[in-house]
């Protein structure tokens, strides 16, 4: 008998791992009893009920039919990647805004993100002394999950801005849009489309002189430092390009996307039943991939075991994150792990940790041993999000973070671990190729009186260009000490 191909299917047959689906000749590496729509049966956090239930359909019916933003041999390879990095052998940089705008969409906000995490890993290649892997939170980091439902603008209460996916910042647009999600479609796809332009056009050339503008450093002992890294990394350029050693890899790089898998009607819309690029061509093996993006990851709100986002995570074949917190029972850690990594496959998972720096020391050890010490043990990367933990309101409620919180939660996280035996894999930061002045500290010692001067971040404080470089000088410098 002839089957309909699985794709969209609620009701899919359980069917073993790797077997093929009768009568089409496929094989298939099903989830049991799952389908992109099976979040729905689930309870949900954070979700959004859209006044024009016809709007919304028409919404994710236009969104269905568009092709993927990303292939899924590029998944497949940030996959084998973060394996490299959950054993030890290489480094992740993650980083971005908090809320990406539609308006970011445009090509000196691209660069400069771009070439500022590029800077980043090459300060952490000559740190860590391994290869690094990039992963930029943009493209699609457009819904954010909200701790408050209503918000108060100039006195009145106003529905809260849940990201440019949802509604608009302006507070005459706060009612939820469906068609939203189809603009968002077409901003993630022009943003990636002009990284990869702008890649394979030579921004990242190793060989172009990079500006790296150490005229604000104050503290002298800092700048001798950086100086120093500075003309190491020139030093390896001339030197390469001297012996001839430069080769394809060092003219380009790779530049993955992620963003928060929170709004599950889009991420299901853009979740196709495709080959594995691994899988023989004769015998193609059939996997979902989230085509939205490379990596997603579940928000600290939205990490509930018998919950919809959980549900809609361990069906697809993307590498997955999911951020753990003061709220996290180490208890929850294998649960977690089993569901959305049943395999147990090396980089599938990567673990975001985030409590702050007055909260690290008492909470971290217990969640790596509850990984480490169980059938778990050197699958997941360990990454550390030192900003989320370190959120602070100052003055008249202007959300801040200060730079030496942030740096003492990432040395306390790189300490516990060697202490533990484990291997801290990567970093997850908010940062902005724009000179904003949203945290504190730093080497240009912004202070509180600094923080009007360019405070533009629609959601949480971000790092700006000489902030987030200094932060990754402190890694090294960690690394090489
Ligand atoms: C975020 O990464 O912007 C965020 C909302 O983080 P968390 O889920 O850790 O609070
Ligand atoms: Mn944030």
């Amino acid at each position: 008998a002839k089957r309909k191909p699985a794709m969209f299917q609620t009701k899919i047959e359980v069917v073993k791992m790797g077997e093929a689906i009768p009568g089409t000749g496929n094989y298939t590496w099903q989830i049991r009893d799952w389908a992109p729509d099976s979040w729905r049966s689930k309870p949900i956090k954070q979700c959004p009920e859209y006044p024009d239930k016809a709007a919304l359909d028409k919404a994710t019916a236009t969104l269905r039919k568009l092709p993927p933003i990303v292939h899924p041999r590029e998944i497949v390879q940030l996959r084998q990647h973060l394996r490299d990095v959950a054993q030890g052998k290489a480094f992740l940089l993650q980083g971005g805004d908090c809320a990406e705008l539609f308006d970011y969409c445009r090509q000196d906000a691209i660069e400069s993100k771009i070439k500022l995490l590029l800077q980043m890993s090459l300060v952490l290649l000559w740190g860590a002394n391994k290869r690094v892997v990039r992963i930029g939170r943009l493209a699609g980091q457009y819904a954010k999950p909200r701790s408050s439902p209503m918000e108060t603008i100039n006195g009145r209460q106003v529905p809260s801005f849940r990201g440019d996916i949802l509604n608009g910042f302006d507070p005459e647009e706060r009612e939820l849009d469906p068609d939203r999600m189809v603009k968002a479609y077409h901003h993630s796809s022009a943003t990636l489309n002009y990284v990869r332009a702008a890649i394979s056009n030579g921004i990242a050339d190793l060989n172009r002189p990079l500006n790296w503008g150490l005229g604000h450093v104050r503290d002298p002992e800092l700048k001798a430092k950086y100086e120093k890294a500075v003309s190491f990394l020139k030093d390896m350029r001339n030197f390469m390009h001297t012996i001839g050693a430069e080769n394809e890899k060092f003219h380009t790089v790779d530049l993955f996307t992620s963003h928060e898998g929170l709004l599950l009607e889009y991420e299901e819309a853009l979740t196709r039943l495709l080959d594995d690029p691994r899988s023989p061509p004769a015998h193609p093996r059939k996997e979902w991939y989230n085509t939205s993006a490379h990596f997603l990851w579940i928000g600290d709100r939205t990490r509930q075991l018998d919950h919809a986002h959980v549900e809609y995570f361990r069906g697809i074949a993307n590498p997955l994150g999911v951020k753990i917190g003061p709220t996290t029972p180490p208890g929850d850690l294998l649960g977690l792990l089993r569901t959305l990594n049943p395999a147990r496959e090396p980089g599938k998972v990567t673990l975001i940790t985030r409590y702050g720096a007055d909260k690290v020391a008492s909470l971290l050890p217990a969640h790596i041993r509850a990984v480490e010490d169980s059938e778990y043990a050197h699958t997941v990367v360990w990454q550390c999000d030192p900003m989320h933990g370190n959120t602070k309101s100052v003055g008249s409620g202007i959300k801040t973070r200060q730079f030496s919180d942030i740096f003492s939660e990432l040395q306390q996280t790189l300490r516990i671990h060697k202490e533990q035996g484990s291997y801290l894999g990567g970093v997850h930061l908010e940062l902005t190729g724009d000179a904003v002045t949203e945290c504190l500290g730093g080497s240009e010692g912004l202070g509180e009186d600094d923080l009007s001067t360019n405070y533009t971040s629609f959601c949480d404080p971000r790092l700006n260009e000489k902030q987030a470089l200094e932060l990754a000088f402190l890694i090294a410098d960690h690394y090489r000490s």
